[in-house]
C-alpha cells in the first residue's frame, strides 16, 4: 500500500473564504482518514494579482482552522525552470504555437464568427480561439515571435492524436453526477494557452507538472475545475505524468446560489473570524462538524 498524498492549493490573490475553508477541510480530513499527507502549494504565477499579505494570510487562516501541512510549501513562482523544461518537450514535438492577437483583435474575430453562427465557448464559457496563428509560416512565425508578444498554443488536434482516448477516475462528482470512469473531452478548450512570452507557464501546465513533481495520488478540489481536467490528463499524457485519482467536491455557494468569490467580504475567513466566530462554527458552516 502506497502513502496517499493530498494537496490545498490556493492562490494568494485574496483573502480565503468559506469554500477554500471546505475544500482545505476536506483536503485535511480525507488525508487523515487514509494515514496519507497533506501538502500547501501556494499557486502564485499570476504574478500581478498574487500578493505577499494574502500568502501570509492564506497560513494563517489555515493555522486557525487547525489545519497542519508540510514544510516547505512549494510556490509555484520559484519553478518556472521546471515549466520552461515541459514547455520545450511540447515544442520539440511540434505540439505549440505561437498566437499574436491582442485580446481586442480576438474579441473582433469571435463577433465575426458568431454572426455566421455561434462561435463555441468553453467549459468556462470563454470562446475557444478563433485565430489563424497554427497556419502561419514558419518564417513569419520566427520573425514575429522574436519581437511581439505572444501565446503559446496546444495544437489540440495534434494533441489528441498523440494522446489517443484519455479517460480519469473521479472519486468525488462533477455537475451533473458524473462518478467513477470519466470519459475526458480536452477538445471542449480548443486551442489553450500554455505559456505566454512574458510567462512559461499557464495554471493549466503549472498545476500538472507540481502534482507530479510532488507525488500528489489524490486532487481533492472544487467542481468549478472538473473540466479542466481533461485538459490535465492530456498534459499529464503528453508529458508522460502519473495519472492521480480525481474528487471533485461540491461548491459553497451564497445565500443567493451563487459561487463565493474572493471579493465578496461576508465569507472571507477573516471577517467571521473577527465576528467570532470559531474553527469549529467554520466546520458546522461548510458542513463538515461532527
Ligand atoms: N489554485 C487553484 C484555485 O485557487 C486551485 C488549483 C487546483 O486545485 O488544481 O482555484
Amino acid at each position: 500500500m502506497y502513502t496517499r498524498i493530498l494537496r490545498f492549493a490556493p492562490s494568494p490573490n485574496g483573502h480565503l473564504h468559506l469554500g477554500h475553508a471546505y475544500s482545505a477541510l476536506l483536503n485535511a480530513d480525507m488525508a487523515r482518514e487514509r494515514g496519507g499527507r497533506l501538502l500547501l502549494r501556494i499557486e502564485d504565477i499570476d504574478t500581478q494579482r498574487c500578493r505577499p499579505e494574502y500568502e501570509a494570510a492564506i497560513y494563517q487562516d489555515l493555522r486557525w482552522l487547525g489545519i497542519a501541512w508540510e514544510e516547505p510549501v512549494r510556490r509555484q513562482s520559484g519553478h518556472f525552470a521546471d515549466y520552461a523544461d515541459a514547455i520545450a518537450k511540447l515544442e520539440a514535438r511540434d505540439l505549440l504555437y505561437p498566437s499574436f492577437e491582442s485580446r481586442g483583435e480576438i474579441a473582433a474575430l469571435v463577433a465575426e464568427r458568431d454572426r455566421q453562427g455561434r462561435w463555441p465557448r468553453d467549459p468556462d464559457g470563454v470562446p475557444l480561439y478563433p485565430g489563424r496563428a497554427r497556419k502561419m509560416p514558419a518564417a513569419e512565425r520566427a520573425r514575429r515571435r522574436a519581437g511581439e508578444p505572444f501565446a503559446l498554443r496546444l495544437a489540440m488536434d495534434a494533441a489528441l492524436a498523440q494522446a489517443g482516448v484519455l479517460t480519469w477516475r473521479e472519486t468525488g462528482s462533477g455537475p451533473q453526477g458524473q462518478s467513477g470512469l470519466v470519459t475526458a473531452t480536452p477538445q471542449r478548450w480548443g486551442d489553450v494557452v500554455l505559456a505566454r512570452k512574458e510567462l512559461p507557464t499557464s495554471y493549466h501546465l503549472a498545476v500538472v507538472i507540481d502534482d507530479a513533481l510532488q507525488g500528489v495520488t489524490d486532487v481533492v478540489r472544487g467542481q468549478d475545475l472538473f473540466w479542466a481536467t481533461a485538459v490535465h490528463r492530456l498534459l499529464q499524457t503528453l508529458l508522460g505524468l502519473p495519472e492521480p485519482a480525481y474528487h471533485h467536491h461540491h461548491l459553497i455557494l451564497d445565500a443567493d446560489g451563487r459561487k463565493l468569490s474572493k471579493a465578496t467580504q461576508a465569507t472571507s475567513l477573516r471577517e467571521l473570524r473577527a465576528a467570532g466566530a470559531s474553527a469549529a462554527d467554520i466546520r458546522r458552516m461548510v458542513g463538515l462538524g461532527r
